[in-house]
């Protein structure tokens, strides 16, 4: 059976790159009829960050990412937690050493500093081996000192290739691998180390995971080796890129989901979205709910090269989630935004209905609808319409027609608006258009409106439509 893991770091919020990790792991487990865990990967404790996790529970929780299994946490399955199992690992790395695969190093940190001076960088520098050479006795001494140490892996000699279901195979000169720390100074292990071992403890299938962790893949194979356990399918995914040159970082405070949910997007548009960043269905079809993704998903549809994270496209296909809610949870969601934004004693469910299709994000509503309290100051040439063959003088003609006739309306609904705006417009000879389209501007003071002449009098209201109407006489004449 199939099982995948989502194994974050809480070191921050977020951002769009690990949720689609996410994503694509509990797709690739879901697709198949296999299981998703989540396993915090917490042993960094100077990375730690307070709440992270929350935010990672959240965030799963709300883009309807579940998890399978986990310790219970009072009826619920919790995720795994690394620092909870932290005296586990020790065991692990002692079993290397007895192999000859590890070994314990006692190099205070100003000799490894000393090590990479000499080499003349900060950055570079494997470590010498010092302590591979350490007899027995020295060793057992040291311990018994309680000389701090660290358990570092001993990497042999030779080269490592692997398979990537996404780049192929990849061959590595141990050479270029460094005899890294498995066991930290304060007993915690290191990411690489507790993340192989928790790999196959939790007998993970298919590892998913961002590129950048493709260079340290050799070092953990080795450690598989070592072990002599099986190796996982390796499925590394490109960078979400901000655009050609940079990443999406949580450093640089790019988007991350909270960010989005909280600028008005639903958490189900930017699971879509994300869904098809970096993946294509063999379909042509590009709205998929979860469940239509669970049953689609297959990883040869995974794409090597970085995606460009488009916040025009997820605006898109955020408006098309938008458009397909039923009204009432639409108005429902809206309302607050609404509310926000309009005084004014107007029915908010039939703006919100007026609304529905035109709004990318819940944050497009303020603008959307601004009007409807105040009229704001605007320019005659807005009732200038090439198509709808408006002129300033037609215009003028036709709303100085409009008041007198609209006053005199006894049935003000929009079917009855409209079918005698339309029969005036034929008394005059005009095309409806040079009625409406007056109305309609003289109405909001903008060059677009959420709904027509017509409607936009029902929602003002009979004594406010007369005042913007007469208003726009004013600024025609
Ligand atoms: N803890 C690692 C991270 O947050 C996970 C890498 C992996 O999935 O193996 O990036």
């Amino acid at each position: 059976m199939i099982r995948t893991r989502f194994a974050p770091s809480p070191t921050g919020y977020m951002h769009i790159g690990n949720l689609r990790t996410a994503l694509y792991e509990f797709l690739i487990a879901k697709s198949q009829g296999g299981s998703f865990i989540l396993r915090i990967e917490d042993t960094d404790q100077e990375r730690f960050v307070e709440g992270a996790t929350d935010v990672i529970y959240k965030t799963l929780e709300m883009s309807g990412i579940t998890h399978d299994e986990g310790p219970d946490i009072g009826g619920d399955y919790g995720p795994y937690v690394q620092s909870e199992r932290k005296n586990d690992y020790i065991e692990y790395a002692k079993q290397l050493i007895e192999k000859g695969e590890a070994y314990y190093c006692f190099c205070t940190k100003e000799r490894l500093d000393s090590l990479k001076t000499e080499a003349g960088s900060e950055t570079i520098t494997h470590y010498d081996r010092h302590c591979l050479s350490l007899s027995k006795e020295e060793i057992e001494q040291n311990l018994k000192n309680g000389v701090p140490f660290v358990i570092r892996q001993k990497i042999k000699d030779g080269t490592t290739t692997f398979h990537d279901e996404v780049y192929g195979s990849i061959t590595v000169d141990n050479s270029e691998l460094e005899d890294q720390i498995l066991i930290k100074a304060d007993g915690y292990p290191t990411y690489n180390f507790a993340n192989v071992i928790d790999d196959h403890l939790m007998n993970i299938t298919h590892v998913v995971r961002g590129s950048e962790y493709l260079s340290s893949t050799p070092k953990y194979n080795l450690l598989y080796e070592a072990f002599g356990w099986d190796i996982p399918t390796y499925i590394h995914l490109p960078a979400v890129m901000k655009d050609q040159h940079h990443k999406l970082s949580k450093r640089n405070g790019d988007a991350s989901f909270q960010d989005l949910v909280a600028k008005g997007y639903l958490p189900e548009a930017i699971i879509n979205y994300i869904a098809l960043l970096g993946w294509s269905p063999s379909i042509n079809q590009e709205i998929f709910t979860m469940d239509e993704l669970i049953k689609i998903f297959d990883i040869k549809g995974l794409s090597k090269s970085p995606a460009i994270f488009d916040i025009v496209k997820l605006t898109w296909m955020n408006g098309e989630y938008i458009k397909k809610m039923d009204a009432d949870k639409f108005y429902e969601a809206a309302l607050p935004y609404l509310k926000e934004s309009v005084k004014s004693p107007v029915d908010l469910k039939m703006l919100a209905g007026f609304i529905q299709s035109r709004i990318g994000t819940f944050n497009d509503i303020a603008e959307m609808v601004d009007f409807v309290d105040t009229l704001p100051e605007y320019s005659p040439e807005l009732y200038i319409h090439k198509k709808m063959k408006t002129t300033l003088e037609n215009s003028l003609v036709s709303l100085e027609k409009a008041v007198p006739f609209l006053k005199e309306q006894t049935e003000w609904t929009n079917d009855a608006l409209y079918e005698n705006l339309v029969a005036l417009a034929k008394e005059m000879e005009i095309k409806n258009g040079q009625i409406l389209w007056p109305i309609r501007t003289a109405l909001s003071g903008k060059p677009t409106s959420p709904c027509g002449a017509t409607e936009l009098c029902v929602l003002l209201g009979k004594d406010e439509t007369i005042r913007r109407l007469e208003k726009g006489i004013e600024l025609l004449s």
